[in-house]
């Protein structure tokens, strides 16, 4: 990935940090959750997002009026330049959808659960 900074293909998600999600543009303050790349294998990692994404679509579905997901984010701003540059991580958020995560497994998550909840997701990524 590149670095925001220098511009150099050097920018590398740290071994362990937060990832936040964003439905809509809109988010909960429990829309987030650490994650250790070292320590967690990918199921458990794929079992926080899904706990994630069922926390907001519960709460969502209360709603009289709802919107089909269109836009789904998951970023995080736990990234290092590897050239130590120092990055704005404040307005720095790069995606971890296909780099924690494939593209796919998110969409089959966002689908299975939206499914449960009568949320309908129209979420395209862009690769
Ligand atoms: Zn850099």
């Amino acid at each position: 990935m590149y670095c925001p900074v220098c511009f150099q293909n050097t920018l590398k998600i740290r071994s362990n940090g937060v990832v936040k999600l964003v439905f809509n543009g809109k988010s909960r303050n429990t829309s987030l959750f650490t994650y250790n790349l070292q320590k967690e294998t990918h199921e458990q990692l794929l079992a926080k997002l899904r706990e994630k994404i069922v926390d907001w679509m519960s709460f969502y579905s209360e709603f009289a009026n709802k919107t089909p997901i269109k836009n789904f984010e998951a970023y995080s701003a736990d990234f290092i330049c590897t050239n130590s540059c120092k990055i704005d991580m404040v307005s720095t958020k790069v995606s971890v959808v296909n780099l924690i995560y494939s593209a796919q497994e998110v969409t089959t998550l966002l689908k299975e659960e939206g499914r449960k909840f009568n949320i309908d997701i129209e979420v395209r990524f862009d690769n």
